[in-house]
């Protein structure tokens, strides 16, 4: 098993299936521009057989697919079909949530029991002034279908300042009388945000600023978590769950246990850190030629994560698998 010094290996996963993306997020792409997939994207087999050799050379236990938009990509099914067979203990996927009702049969099929939907706002305006893109009715419905057919359901918001901060609020009351766990991620420097300080700080939301909120309303405790989790998590008596990706204000560098694949075949060991690791080419390659170069590159990857803090990086979310 590979293993840092401060005894930390990759168990958890991530995949970007596709770079491509229904929605231009305002802190995710600074251009507006949406739907571009890499010309260079690895095939479903390829990307299966990336996995495979990553639970038998990193042990990974747990796969989360993501992007871009996961429900976008044509391989989707394929994917689906393919990595379910490998025997992960869990496979979770993250989505926007605009086609879930539209793929919600393929994903039920290969045994999806987990989403995380993207949802920043329970206002339209907001909603296509952040997003760029897309419909809410369509979303909330998608996720109503997907929640009556037995699936788990977890919200991301990312607070903004001056953008959805009124909506943590209506969001957070939304999420606990449906049933959904809503979870905040502190806005993260990251892409255009990692060399625009200014744009970050205006916009930043705190742990702590959402505490002193949450609390005027609603008494909580915090819960507990696995050691490698990154949300920070809270009970609400008679209420519900939410959490935290506090990355800013508690940052969870020394137990992350995360590895990313991107798209395009690189490895990413930290999303602070701007070396990447391409295994693309082992991916054809047999399993006894393949395993010892990527057990290689797997050791420069936890090589690159931060010893305490997340302080920023250049590559985008949508690229490296948010
Ligand atoms: N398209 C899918 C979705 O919308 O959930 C998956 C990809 S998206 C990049 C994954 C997550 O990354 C989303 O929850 C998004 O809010 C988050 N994200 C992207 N850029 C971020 C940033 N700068 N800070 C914090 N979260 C970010």
């Amino acid at each position: 098993m590979i293993v840092d010094r401060q005894g930390r290996r990759f168990r958890n996963l991530r995949i970007s299936l596709t770079s491509a993306c229904n929605y231009a997020c305002t802190y995710c792409v600074p251009n507006g521009k949406r739907l571009v997939a890499a010309q260079d994207e690895l095939c479903a087999d390829a990307m299966v057989r990336g996995v495979a050799y990553m639970i038998e050379a990193a042990g990974i236990e747990r796969l989360r697919i993501t992007g871009g938009e996961p429900l976008v990509s044509p391989k989707l099914d394929t994917f689906m079909r393919e990595v379910g067979q490998l025997g992960l203990s869990d496979i979770s996927l993250t989505t926007n949530g605009q086609l879930l009702a539209r793929k919600l049969p393929l994903l039920l099929d290969a045994g999806i029991r987990r989403l995380n939907v993207s949802l920043d706002t329970l206002d339209p305006t907001a909603f296509r002034s952040i997003a760029r893109g897309g419909d809410l009715p369509t979303v909330l419905d998608g996720m109503r279908q997907a929640s009556a057919a037995g699936i788990k359901i977890k919200v991301n918001m990312v607070p903004l300042r001056g953008q959805n901060f009124d909506q943590v609020m209506p969001l957070l009351d939304y999420c606990l009388e449906q049933g959904y766990e809503l979870r905040f991620i502190e806005l993260m420097r990251m892409g255009h945000l990692a060399s625009d300080g200014n744009s970050f700080l205006q916009q930043f939301v705190s742990l702590q600023q959402l505490l002193s909120l949450i609390g005027e309303r609603y008494e909580y405790l915090q819960a507990d978590a696995p050691i490698d989790a990154t949300a920070v998590r809270y009970h609400i008596p008679n209420h519900g769950y939410f959490g935290v990706i506090a990355n800013e204000s508690v940052p969870f560098c020394r137990t992350c246990s995360r590895l990313r694949l991107s798209s395009t075949g690189w490895l990413h060991g930290c999303l602070s850190s701007s070396n990447r690791h391409y295994i693309g080419d082992l991916l054809n390659k047999p399993r006894h030629e393949a395993l010892p170069a990527l057990q290689g590159l797997l050791m420069k990857a936890l090589g690159d994560k931060q010893d305490i803090a997340f302080s920023g990086g250049a590559t985008v979310m949508k690229i490296i698998g948010g």
